[in-house]
């Protein structure tokens, strides 16, 4: 099969390796689309990895061959994959927390194409308890789902109870994760939604999937939040860039016991400051880093995509094109979601 491979540093190749055996537990899956993230960037830049690996992390298919042990699929049934693998038994994979596995400390759980092959290829292996049935929605758009709407919902819903109609929460970054984030905050919240963007045509369309108000990110945002909000600042922040900049903008707006989410990975630091305001954060805000999010969560991120509350914008492009499409999110030029069909 073909396999969309990162071989070194920065380097990808599309290469043709052997379809892999189910073994016990574990479910082939004839991938429909795997969307590409901006984590797959990151991916491509870091020094030590398991080379090679495949790539690819937000898959959907179809069930082509179930190994030993499996049981609830048929073949030919539709899937989504839950993409944190734990190991399935402790406490926090009991409650379908992976993404908080203890067999795998302070964090670091594989799934696939973080660890294990990915799904930028024409088949998968999962484990059969990732899997979830898609039922009738469309496997090719709905691949994001697994990751671009499951970690903002994940983010979203631990700040639920801060999510008033009295509130507002500022998203930066309206890219693949933020364009579902204000869909997911419009379905499930009544707060006012701030969208934060460096570029224009996102914050036009985010302002259509429910955005109250748009703020071109830059020097004056901070201020600009502030003047909205009457100087109290964000019930909630959501960031999903996660640089120097979009961080002291997060502290700069989050409100006195507000919560400041950080799910992007640009690799900027927040400097912590244990002194009283207006120096560093208002009392009380809480500073988080989420990763990705539950096998529950996953469940009612499909409940909402089924209602059609929640719609992935997709850019559809073949397998093959996979290393033009990375150099064209890196540059900005994906508008939604990029979908690679194999
Ligand atoms: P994307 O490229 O689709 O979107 C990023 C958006 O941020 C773009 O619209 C871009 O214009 C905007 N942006 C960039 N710099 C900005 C700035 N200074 N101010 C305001 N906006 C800015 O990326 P994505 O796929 O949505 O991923 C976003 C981030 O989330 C990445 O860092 C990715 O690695 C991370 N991520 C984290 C998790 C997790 O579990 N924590 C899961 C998935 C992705
Ligand atoms: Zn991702
Ligand atoms: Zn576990």
């Amino acid at each position: 099969m073909k396999a969309f491979q990162l071989i070194a540093p920065g380097k990808t190749e599309l290469r043709d390796i052997d379809v892999p055996e189910p073994g016990p537990g574990q479910v082939l899956l004839k991938v429909s689309g795997c969307g590409v993230c901006h984590s797959d960037l990151h991916l491509l830049h870091m020094e030590r990895m398991p080379f090679p690996m495949t790539l690819g992390h937000e898959p959907s298919g179809q069930v082509a061959a179930i190994g030993p042990d499996v049981t609830g699929w048929e073949i030919g049934q539709y899937a989504i994959c839950h993409i944190v693998w734990g190991c399935g038994v402790c406490r926090q994979c009991a409650t379908g927390a992976e993404n908080a596995c203890q067999r795998f400390p302070r964090g670091l759980v594989p799934g696939p194409g973080l660890g294990y092959p990915g799904a930028m290829a024409e088949y998968l292996l999962v484990p059969g308890r990732a899997l979830v049935p898609l039922g009738d929605l469309d496997p090719v758009d709905s691949a994001p789902l697994a990751d671009a709407a499951l970690t903002p919902y994940h983010a979203i819903d631990r700040s639920l109870e801060l999510l008033t109609p009295t509130a507002t929460v500022v998203v930066i970054g309206v890219g693949g994760l933020g364009h579902m984030a204000v869909q997911i905050l419009r379905a499930i919240t009544g707060s006012r939604i701030v969208a934060v963007d460096l570029d224009e045509a996102k914050l036009e369309a985010a302002r259509g999937y429910g955005a109250d108000e748009s703020v071109v990110s830059g020097p004056d945002s901070a201020q600009a939040i502030l003047e909205l909000t009457r100087g109290v600042g964000a019930d909630v922040v959501l960031d999903f860039v996660g640089a120097n900049p979009t961080l002291a903008l997060g502290a700069a707006v989050v409100s006195s016991y507000g919560n400041l989410t950080v799910a992007g990975l640009a690799g900027g630091e927040l400097p912590f400051a244990a002194a009283s305001p207006p120096v560093g954060l208002p009392w009380g805000a809480t500073v988080s880093k989420p990763y990705a999010g539950t096998r529950r969560d996953l469940h009612e991120v499909l409940a909402l995509a089924r209602q059609g509350r929640i719609k992935v914008h997709v850019e559809r492009h073949p397998l093959a094109d996979a290393a033009d499409v990375l150099h064209r999110l890196e540059e900005g030029r994906i508008q939604g979601r990029a979908v690679l069909v194999p």
